[in-house]
C-alpha cells in the first residue's frame, strides 16, 4: 500500500482561518508573550514560526530576552509580571533554558488562564476529563491529524512510543476518550526487546520519542495511520523517528517530517491563545 500523506500545513491554514476569525471577533488583539533564555538556535526557529503564525492571524507576539546569565529570582520576577499583567494574554516558556535554571519553577508561576501550552496541571487535569479546550498543543495537532483521515478511531488499537508528560501521556488520555484501545511504550520497551512487537499490532501508531529510524518502517502494520512526531537532525536534514520510505509502503497514512505534526502544534499553540482569550 502506499499510503496518502498527511499535510500538516493544510490543516494548519485551516486552524489558523479559524483563529483569525475569532481574533476579528475580540475588536482588541490578543498579546502572547514569549520567554527566551539564552540563544538556544533551535528555539530560535520555534520563535520565527510562532511570530509567523501569531501575525498572521492577528494576535500580537512579544518575545522577551532574558540573558543566559539571568538569574532563578530575575527570571521568576520577569515571569510574575507578566502573569500579573493584564495586557497579557498568554504566556510561552521556550524550551530548553539554560542548566542552571529550574524551568518547572517558572512554569508553576504562569496561572492556567495564560498557560498557552496547555501544561499547567489544572487545564492537564481537564484533560484527564475530557475537556481540551486548552491542552498540550502537540497530543491536540496528533488528534487534529488524525481526526482528518475521516477514519473511524472508535475501538481502533493504538500504539503510543514516548510517555513524556508533553506529549505521549496527554496524547493517551486523549485517544482514550475517544475509545480508542491504546498501549504506550517507552525506553523500558526497548530494553526488553519488546517495541518491534507492539508497533506491529497498532493500527494507530504515533512516536514521539526523538531518535531517527528508532522505529523500523518493515515493524508498521499494513494499513496502519502512522503520526511521526519526532524530529532529529540527520545528515544536514531533519527527519523522524520512524523510517520514512518502508513504513510508507505499508501505512494508509503517514505524515512526512517535516510538514506533519510541526506546523499543525504551531496553529494549536494559536488555537490555545484564541481560547485563553475568550
Ligand atoms: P522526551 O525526551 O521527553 O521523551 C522521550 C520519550 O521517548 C520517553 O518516553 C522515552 O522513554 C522514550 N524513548 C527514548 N528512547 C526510546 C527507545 N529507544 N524506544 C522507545 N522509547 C524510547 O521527548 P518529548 O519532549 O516528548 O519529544 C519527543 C520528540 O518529539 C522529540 O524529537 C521532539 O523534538 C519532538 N517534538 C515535536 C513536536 C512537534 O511539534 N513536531 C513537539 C514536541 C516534541
Amino acid at each position: 500500500m502506499a499510503a496518502k500523506i498527511l499535510d500538516g500545513k493544510l490543516i494548519a491554514v485551516k486552524l489558523k482561518e479559524a483563529a483569525k476569525k475569532s481574533v476579528a471577533g475580540f475588536g482588541k488583539s490578543p498579546r502572547l508573550v514569549a520567554v527566551q533564555i539564552g540563544k538556544n538556535p533551535s528555539s530560535l526557529v520555534y520563535i520565527n514560526f510562532q511570530k509567523r503564525a501569531a501575525e498572521s492571524v492577528g494576535i500580537e507576539y512579544k518575545l522577551v530576552d532574558l540573558p543566559e546569565s539571568v538569574s532563578q529570582s530575575e527570571a521568576e520576577r520577569v515571569i510574575g509580571e507578566l502573569a500579573a499583567d493584564k495586557n497579557v494574554t498568554a504566556i510561552i516558556l521556550q524550551q530548553p533554558m539554560p542548566p542552571a535554571i529550574d524551568a518547572k519553577m517558572l512554569m508553576d508561576i504562569i496561572p492556567p488562564a495564560k498557560d498557552v501550552e496547555g501544561m499547567h496541571p489544572e487545564n492537564l487535569g481537564r484533560v484527564l476529563t475530557g475537556d481540551n479546550r486548552i491542552g498540550p498543543c502537540t497530543a491536540m495537532a496528533v488528534m487534529a491529524l488524525l481526526e482528518s483521515t475521516g477514519v473511524k478511531l472508535y475501538g481502533k488499537e493504538a500504539v503510543v512510543v514516548g510517555h513524556s508528560d508533553i506529549v505521549g501521556k496527554p496524547l493517551s488520555l486523549m485517544l482514550l476518550d475517544k475509545f480508542v484501545t491504546t498501549t504506550v511504550c517507552h525506553i523500558a520497551t526497548s530494553e526488553r526487546g519488546a517495541l518491534a512487537g507492539y508497533v506491529g499490532r497498532a493500527e494507530i501508531l504515533i512516536s514521539a520519542v526523538g531518535k531517527a529510524g528508532v522505529i523500523k518502517g518493515d515493524w508498521v502494520k499494513d494499513g496502519a495511520i502512522v503520526i511521526d512526531v519526532g524530529i532529529n537532525h540527520r545528515d544536514g536534514r531533519i527527519v523522524g523517528d520512524i523510517e520514512f520510505e518502508p513504513a510508507a509502503k505499508k501505512a494508509s497514512y503517514i505524515t512526512p517530517v517535516p510538514g506533519g505534526v510541526g506546523p499543525v502544534t504551531t496553529a494549536m499553540l494559536m488555537k490555545n491563545v484564541v481560547e485563553l482569550a475568550k
